[in-house]
């Protein structure tokens, strides 16, 4: 029988997602709070609700992908009397997959509140961008118990190429701050050579080949290229709209943090980094995409 799944949060990630998983045959019911997100879902022949309860009814499975911590609490745990939260209604047996990105210590209170009303649940936040999000080939690293991490796989592999199991609840949280903290250092660090190396004539094409071809190159400079021109299907390419937005990277930077002073492990670039794109979201590029730093480091003396 075909698994019934409510997909809740169609954003720049959640909405190809829900699309492949109903390109791939499961019965998928979206729903989104703004009307352009659903728009575009049910554009591409998925069915939509206008509520979250309409959208969960007869749902086997509950896949989120909302924006940060406070979003998944306030959907699953609720925030009072008004807002009981979805555990409470939801019946025993419902498989919840997370997939957004969220502090561990939130993952894994979510998801101990769901073993306790007997439903299971598995954070599975993903890497590979848009891009891979509307390709079908993100990768999932996720964190709960080995049984209901085999039994999301088929969902998960409809929507991604690589599934990595990273250890109990939270562990695939973790795994992401960590992943997503190297990324911003990397954006960082190509942006801040490409725009030396323009300052000092080159033409930016002619340096990313050279950097990718030498010991500097790096998945920024390969996939994500920051400089406008030089590569084609990129939010650089396009003002920077679309992507990973630059308060969404600034987030989980403060979750790399979160995760150091829990730990006392010292993360001096990560710490530098979120400082810069904390400056950078002040200067109003919050809702652009995350490679847009590259203009930060642009400005100039007058
Ligand atoms: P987004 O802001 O584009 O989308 C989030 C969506 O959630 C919005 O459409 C919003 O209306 C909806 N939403 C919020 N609260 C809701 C609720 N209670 N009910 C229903 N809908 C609700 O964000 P995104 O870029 O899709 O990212 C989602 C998550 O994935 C974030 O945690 C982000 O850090 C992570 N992520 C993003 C990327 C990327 O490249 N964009 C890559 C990897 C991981």
């Amino acid at each position: 029988m075909t698994t019934t799944i409510a997909f809740i949060g169609l954003g720049n990630m959640g909405g190809p997602m829900a699309v492949n998983l109903h390109k791939a045959g499961f019965k998928v019911t979206a729903v989104d709070l703004s009307a352009d997100a659903r728009a575009r879902v049910a554009a591409e022949g998925v069915s939509v609700a206008a509520t979250t309860s309409d959208a969960l009814v007869g749902a086997q499975v509950v896949i989120s992908m909302l924006p940060a911590s406070r979003h998944v609490e306030g959907l699953y745990l609720g925030d009072g009397a008004a807002n009981a939260g979805l555990l409470a209604s939801l019946p025993a047996g419902t498989r919840i997959i997370d997939c957004s990105t969220i502090a561990p210590a939130s993952a894994r209170k979510v998801a101990a509140a769901a073993q306790a009303r007997g439903l299971s649940m598995i954070d599975a936040p993903v890497s590979g961008g848009t891009a891979g999000a509307a390709a079908g080939t993100l990768t999932f690293m996720v964190g709960g118990e080995a049984d209901s991490v085999a039994a999301a796989q088929p969902l998960l592999q409809a929507m991604g190429k690589n599934i990595f199991h990273a250890g109990d609840s939270g562990a695939g949280q973790v795994a992401k701050v960590c992943n997503n903290m190297l990324l911003a250092i990397h954006m960082i660090g190509s942006a801040e050579a490409l725009t030396l190396g323009v300052n000092n004539g080159l033409d930016p094409a002619v340096l990313s080949e050279i950097m990718k071809q030498s010991s500097g190159g790096n998945w920024s400079l390969e996939k994500y290229n920051p400089m406008p021109g030089v590569m084609a299907g990129v939010p650089a390419s396009r003002d920077y709209s679309g992507g990973f937005g630059t308060d969404l990277m600034l987030k989980d930077l403060g979750l790399a943090e979160e995760a150091a002073l829990a730990s006392a492990s010292a993360i001096p670039l990560g710490g530098l980094a979120r400082n810069l794109y904390a400056a950078h979201s002040a200067s109003g590029a919050g809702a652009l995409d995350f490679s847009s730093i590259i203009r930060l480091l642009q400005k100039k003396p007058a």
